[in-house]
């Protein structure tokens, strides 16, 4: 059951400034700040990539998304279509928004 109670619920566009304060605070909580590098390391669950994922919840629709995906999302704003949220400071399981990068694909 802790999965559920993890899902970040986003119900309509009108809550996304809420949704986002959430999706902050969630990803705060689950992430120390490394002090020499300045990194955000995620530290809730992993995908098999290695890359740190989380459920998030659009309009009804629960996705899986990378943790990274969901910083730029609560921090920087939706990630535009064919593209792909990466980590600049090459730290896989960082989610400081200032150190992602847009890639397009
Ligand atoms: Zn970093």
């Amino acid at each position: 059951m802790d999965d559920c109670t993890n899902i970040v619920t986003m119900t309509d566009h009108s809550d996304s400034y809420t949704y986002r304060a959430r999706l902050q605070q969630k990803l705060k909580q689950q992430a120390i700040t490394q002090d020499d590098t300045g990194c955000w390391i995620w530290q809730g669950q992993l995908a098999n990539s290695g890359h740190g994922k989380l459920k998030i919840q659009v309009e009804g629709v629960v996705k899986v998304v990378s943790a990274e995906h969901a910083s730029h999302i609560a921090f920087l704003g939706e990630v535009p279509t064919r593209h792909l949220v990466k980590q600049g400071c090459g730290n896989r399981l960082c989610v400081n928004p200032e150190h992602l990068e847009l890639l397009e694909i």
